[in-house]
């Protein structure tokens, strides 16, 4: 993102942030230019990539907002530099998705405004992860639920930033309806399959599953960079082969080699990528590609695996 726009002497922006700036414009003639600083904008820094969208979302043009974790590199067990940490420090609001994905870290900074967009989900039941006694934090892959979480980022926003109230109330009502259709998609798109069991690359669609009545299984637990040991996808291939499934799902951000090993053991075995969107790769950063088309590039390959028609 530019660090700078232009306005012309009386303070009014005349090109927006993503336009390209000729400084050749930059002259002695009137108007008169000037190079200002954006510290009008309210500065954001969200946890990872899908709060880092939610926030742009919501907060459009008014807001400066950066992602704490680079967009491209697995988030769990993260530790931030001492850099980000100051960066976090000074920015007028800190969201973090919560839920114990920032936990490691997120104590040791002092922000002006911490928002924790898990605060008062109804995270429970199934969706605990039982095994290390924290709950699951992939909230944001059931729509229903990443909704509750924009509005808690609208209102995060509203507190720090009144004067925009109207602008984010619009913003947040125009994601919140796409979020709305995006859910409606994805139980049509669902309604007509032949299976129900789909394998993940790590443990993120439990709240995705219990939405549309899907159940999952993973090749690793919580996390996806812990060592996938050899009796695990011995387990795998073993589950694949019974319940008849031929997809293996990877991730963007891991190595695709363990979903391959175990697509090479099952008949017509495949390997296609279900993000859990937890950061997206160099080329889609450069192609602009957000929350919802990860979400409906999910929706397509999960329809090959479980056989929808
Ligand atoms: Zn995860």
């Amino acid at each position: 993102m530019s660090l700078l726009f232009l306005t012309s002497a009386y303070g009014t922006p005349i090109v927006g942030e993503n336009m390209p700036v000729d400084k050749s414009t930059i002259n002695d003639s009137f108007p008169k230019i000037q190079y200002s600083s954006m510290s009008d904008k309210v500065r954001v820094v969200a946890s990872f990539y899908p709060i880092f969208d939610f926030v742009k979302k919501v907060g459009g043009d008014r807001v400066e907002v950066s992602s704490l974790i680079p967009v491209g590199i697995e988030p769990h067990d993260y530790e931030p530099t001492i850099q980000q940490v100051q960066n976090a420090q000074t920015a007028d609001m800190l969201v973090i998705n919560g839920g114990g994905f920032e936990e490691e870290w997120v104590k040791d900074i002092d922000a002006e405004f911490l928002l924790d967009a898990s605060v008062g989900l109804n995270l429970t039941g199934h969706a605990r992860e039982k095994s290390n006694g924290s709950i699951d934090p992939h909230i944001w892959l059931d729509p229903t639920l990443a909704k509750q979480q924009v509005e808690k980022i609208r209102d995060g926003l509203i507190t720090v930033d009144p004067a925009n109230t109207a602008y984010y109330n619009e913003n947040a009502n125009r994601f919140i309806s796409e979020l709305d259709s995006l859910d409606r998609t994805i139980k049509s798109e669902l309604s007509n399959c032949e299976k129900k069991d789909f394998i993940a690359f790590h443990n993120a669609f439990s709240y995705f599953a219990s939405r549309y009545g899907l159940t999952q299984h993973s090749i690793q637990g919580v996390s996806p960079e812990a060592e996938v040991l050899p009796q695990r996808l011995q387990q795998i291939i073993n589950l694949a082969r019974d319940m008849g499934l031929d997809t293996i799902y990877s991730e963007e951000l891991v190595d695709p080699r363990f979903a391959s090993v175990i697509a090479q053991e099952i008949p017509n075995g495949k390997v296609l990528v279900l993000s859990p969107i937890e950061g997206i790769d160099k080329e889609e950063q450069n192609a602009g590609v957000d929350y919802l088309d990860k979400m409906k590039e999910n929706i397509e390959n999960l329809k090959v695996g479980l056989k929808c028609n």
